[in-house]
């Protein structure tokens, strides 16, 4: 865990910082509110602060009161540090949003429990976010987490000049598996294929379900022919997907999808809405075009070389 130290006393910053790196802790070490301020805006961003009060430039109750008025995704636990011992200043530390208050000189039993409590709630939230931005059964974003990256990737895209692409996908004729195998070897087939769309991208890509067997992908720094080229990957591996039953009684259940893809430019305004609209016009084209396909968006072409034979088979 990622802890800041925030002390303008040279001696009690140089204790904090031996003591905490002692404990495990990444230390981030600061020498005034305002140089803090700055950190926590940044992309090192620490989960947990333990502040001095009394600093020149910004004390540690400006910086808690500035932390708590941020809008960031992740809990910051914010430990005041001070000489100050009367109850009413603790309770004004306690009311810039500070979650504990350490009296100084610190006493290192205390500091570490105190710290430790910090962890484990912070531990929580973080387990407590996870849940609520995954889907159960396939280990994807759900639909309101991924849209929320997405707004996220759209601000970065426009800031770095950046494009990045969508696939959006669909397993072909899903509601023939549930009907003829029953929903848990549907749920293992929805399982197999959100593993393999995860495994053909890349550490920073990020993927969710979007509808029932409909899913999709965010691929940053990706225009549209190399994020053509990993779906037609995916669509390949998806083609390989056996999903055997235990007693091995029947035939491993074989499935295809088709894929839409679109790129978002960075000097464009368009709205999240309206990228993934042109992912969907785009998918809706490959499944009319046949299914087991991908078409880009940009003239609604096939990507796939020699597509499969159409059919024209129920939609789905
Ligand atoms: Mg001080």
């Amino acid at each position: 865990m990622r802890v800041m130290i925030v002390e303008d006393d040279p001696i009690s910053r140089h204790l904090l910082e031996t003591f905490l790196g002692e404990l495990g802790y990444e230390i981030i070490s600061t020498c005034d509110g305002l140089e803090a301020w700055e950190v926590m805006q940044g992309s090192e961003a620490p989960s947990l602060v333990i502040s001095d009060w009394m600093m020149p430039a910004m004390d540690g109750v400006e910086l808690c009161e500035r932390i708590r008025r941020m809008d960031k995704p992740d809990y910051t636990y914010f430990i005041l540090l001070t000489a100050k011992g009367d109850k009413k200043d603790v309770i004004k530390g306690l009311e810039s949003g500070a979650d504990d208050f350490i009296i100084k000189p610190f006493d290192r039993g205390e500091l570490k429990f105190r710290v430790k409590i910090g962890e484990r709630i912070i531990n929580l939230e973080h387990r407590i976010t996870q849940l609520a931005n995954t889907d159960f059964l396939t280990g994807a974003l759900n639909r309101r987490a991924f849209m929320a990256r997405m707004e996220e990737e759209i601000s970065r895209s426009i800031r770095k000049h950046k494009e990045f692409s969508l696939i959006l996908t669909d397993i072909d004729h899903f509601k023939k598996v549930n009907d003829t195998h029953g929903h848990q070897v549907g749920d293992l087939v929805l399982q197999k294929f959100s593993t393999e769309l995860s495994e053909n991208m890349r550490p920073y890509d990020f993927v969710g379900r979007y509808g029932g067997e409909e899913f999709i992908a965010c691929l940053p720094d990706t225009n549209m022919e190399q994020a053509g080229l990993t779906a037609e990957r995916m669509r390949l591996n998806v083609e390989s997907i056996q999903c055997s039953f235990q007693d091995n009684t029947s035939l491993p259940v074989q499935i295809t999808a088709s894929f839409g893809v679109a790129s978002f430019k960075p000097t464009s305004d368009e709205s999240l809405d309206s990228i993934i609209k042109r992912a969907d016009d785009a998918l809706y084209m490959a499944k009319s075009e046949g299914r087991n396909r991908v078409c880009a968006y940009h003239n609604v072409s096939s990507i796939t070389k020699n597509p499969p034979e159409s059919s024209n088979e129920q939609a789905g």
